[in-house]
């Protein structure tokens, strides 16, 4: 038997990094919306586990969290049966996308499908947790707040069908480095989450606008001034508002229609190197947790 899934990049609209905990981690609320654009991963029975991937400069081994996540449940559930996975990456690495996640929840959710495990809800979250902190919610299907460490999650209403150009400059970032070296007077809240779940609730983009903010945005912009003048450049060319998702170096321009965002994404893709016109959404080829409409 085999599944073609496809898994959605994540995008912050909103991240706000509160307090440095005691185990290392920071606590965040951050309001997250899944993209149409996807990575797809194909997952066929086989005797073993093994992976490959379109893309050369990404581990084939177990430091692929899409194997990282089929080995973990292959430990925790003493099943004897494989799998082989293929992945063709859309979703750019390292990128503050969470491609790397969202292969691995559309892996623990299809290989549960596949191998007939029949694990529910609250087991699945776990693990999805255990492999990383954006994972649980790539596995949701729908906007959420996440809290605590990103596995706190309060389910929001699907999201409208907001346009937006994604934009990515080719410098380098450590997820890590960016948190540890948040000053304490930095933390708290920058944006607005209450104004933005409202807003995706109303299906009103400037009200989405008016909340967007990103607590890791002001470290990113001081180390690589490049990014603070491509959102310069993407607001005067019409970005309706620019915000910057995850630890970056993405940042997303919301636009009001596709053609405005495909325009955008040209007019700056001399100056990236990446760009995309994409939109809020849920590819009906992604799988998402059962009982998760509530
Ligand atoms: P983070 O903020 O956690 O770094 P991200 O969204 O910025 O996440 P990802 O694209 O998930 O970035 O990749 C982060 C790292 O994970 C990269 O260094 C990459 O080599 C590694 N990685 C492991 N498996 C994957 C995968 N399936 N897809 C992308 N990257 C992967």
């Amino acid at each position: 038997m085999r599944l073609s899934l496809a898994a959605p990049a994540k995008l912050n609209l909103t991240l706000d990094v509160l307090r440095r905990r005691a185990d290392g981690y920071h606590d965040i609320a951050s309001v997250m919306v899944p993209l149409e654009l996807h990575d797809t991963v194909d997952l066929e029975e086989a005797p073993r586990l093994s992976l490959s991937c379109d893309r050369s400069d990404l581990p084939e081994g177990p430091d692929n969290l899409a194997l990282a996540a089929a080995h973990l449940l292959q430990e925790e559930t003493g099943t004897r049966r494989g799998a082989h996975i293929h992945l063709t990456k859309r979703i750019p690495v390292a990128a503050g996308l969470a491609g790397g996640s969202a292969d691995a929840a559309q892996v623990l959710l299809g290989l549960n499908r596949l191998w007939e495990l029949g694990l529910g809800r609250e087991r699945l979250l776990e693990l999805a947790l255990r492999l990383g902190s954006d994972v649980p919610f790539c596995t949701l299907g729908r906007p959420a707040l996440a809290e605590g460490r990103g596995e706190q999650l309060q389910l929001l209403p699907p999201a409208p069908a907001l346009h937006l150009a994604l934009v990515k400059l080719d410098v380098p970032k450590s997820t890590g480095d960016v948190y540890r070296s948040l000053s304490p007077e930095r933390l708290g809240y920058t944006s607005l989450p209450s104004e933005v779940m409202d807003g995706l609730k109303r299906k009103d983009p400037a009200a989405i606008a008016r909340g967007l903010g990103n607590t890791l945005e002001t470290v990113m912009f001081e180390r690589f001034p490049q990014l603070e003048a491509m959102k310069r450049a993407l607001l005067d060319a019409g970005a309706v508002a620019v915000g910057m998702s995850g630890s970056g170096p993405t940042l997303f321009a919301l636009s009001h229609t596709a053609e405005d965002a495909a325009r955008l994404a040209a007019k700056v893709g001399r100056l990236a190197s990446w760009t995309t016109a994409t939109r809020l959404g849920w590819p009906a080829a992604a799988l998402s947790l059962p009982d998760s409409a509530g």
